[in-house]
């Protein structure tokens, strides 16, 4: 699959939910998504950003694939840190982003399975990224006001925009 780079508008819209049980497309989505997403080293991806408007995320920390059918954050740390993310929709810059350090995540597998995942750093801030996703929000959306003018003119010199 092609991942979408900003500014792409399908990257600011709001993908809509899916219903695990009447979707048999899920599985081959998720498997080409996961795909997608091991070709460009990333470590997550949102079905938005390979141009398909569907609540569905994948994710590899630490090893393990998971995927999340309309996932919601339900629960966040007040505790919060900044570090740097990259994107492969905004590829060629990191912006320091501020997320929860905890989350705690329900949604559902491709099954339809209710679950719910507590995640700490790393997974947390993977998870926070790929809902943003979900709701057409990019980590150019994210970066502090004060450097998000430069940030973005970088941007558009790694890709010559
Ligand atoms: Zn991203």
């Amino acid at each position: 699959m092609e991942v979408l780079h900003h500014p792409n508008p399908v990257l600011k819209s709001h993908a809509a939910d899916v219903d695990p049980s009447a979707d048999g497309s899920l599985r081959d989505l998720v498997r080409a998504m996961a795909e997608t997403m091991y070709e460009e080293n990333g470590i997550g991806l949102a079905a938005p950003q390979v141009g398909v408007d569907k609540r569905v995320i994948v994710f590899d920390v630490d090893d393990k694939l998971a995927a999340l059918c309309n996932p919601v954050i339900v629960e966040a740390s007040d505790d919060t840190e900044v570090d740097d993310e990259g994107c492969l929709s905004v590829p060629g810059i990191t912006v320091p982003v501020a997320r929860s350090v905890r989350v705690v995540c329900k949604g559902q597998t491709i099954e339809g399975r209710e679950i719910t995942i507590e995640a700490a750093d790393l997974l947390a801030r993977v998870l926070q990224h790929e809902i943003d996703h979900l709701d057409g929000v990019l980590i150019l959306d994210r970066a502090p006001a004060e450097v998000r003018s430069s940030i973005i003119r970088a941007y558009h010199e790694a890709n010559r925009l």
